[in-house]
């Protein structure tokens, strides 16, 4: 969604709050599509200081659908998102924090909700996703969950070591 900031982006010290939800059903990155499976409105907290910037603040969290790193299996995965941003106006003598000048989620008086809360996500993305505690991922040979049952393919028992080896792989490969 976006949410209309005339207010403070006009008075001197204004302080106001907004009930505000993201419209993100999915969060995209090079990574893939992945389902955002539960959300809820939060309060964001806005304060117009002197007229040189506002402070645009608030937290939630999502729970979002992500692929185990071994056996591929969904886990829905809590991401907090604290969102803490600065919005120079435009009139500031100076800007003291050039990277909040890069970004911005202000277009005219419209602030982006979908936008902060998408590069928090992708701030947030966790490293490693696992189903469990020792997954024991998929047979590299028929491609069995081995956790669902064990197959007869020929192979080594799974070594704890081999397996965080996999993910390192699969980390580059994302990459
Ligand atoms: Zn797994
Ligand atoms: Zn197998």
């Amino acid at each position: 969604m976006k949410t209309d900031i005339t207010d403070v982006l006009s008075m001197e010290n204004m302080i106001a709050e907004r009930q505000v939800e993201t419209d993100l059903t999915s969060f995209r990155s090079k990574l893939g599509e992945f389902s955002i499976i539960r959300k809820a409105p939060f309060t964001l907290h806005l304060e117009n200081q002197e007229n040189k910037r506002v402070l645009i603040f608030g937290e939630t969290d999502v729970t979002v659908a992500v692929p185990c790193d071994r056996c591929l299996e969904e886990v829905p995965v809590d991401i907090r998102l604290v969102i803490d941003w600065t919005y120079p106006l435009a009139d500031a003598e100076s800007v003291e924090d050039e990277d909040a000048a890069d970004t911005s989620y202000v277009a005219g008086t419209t602030l982006d909700i979908d936008r902060l809360i998408y590069d928090e996500i992708l701030v947030n993305w966790p490293m490693k996703v696992l189903c469990r505690e020792g997954c024991k991922g998929i047979c590299r040979k028929c491609g069995a969950n081995l956790n669902q049952k064990a197959c007869s393919c020929d192979r080594t028992e799974p070594d704890p070591r081999m397996a965080a080896i996999q993910d390192i792989f699969n980390q580059f490969k994302e990459v």
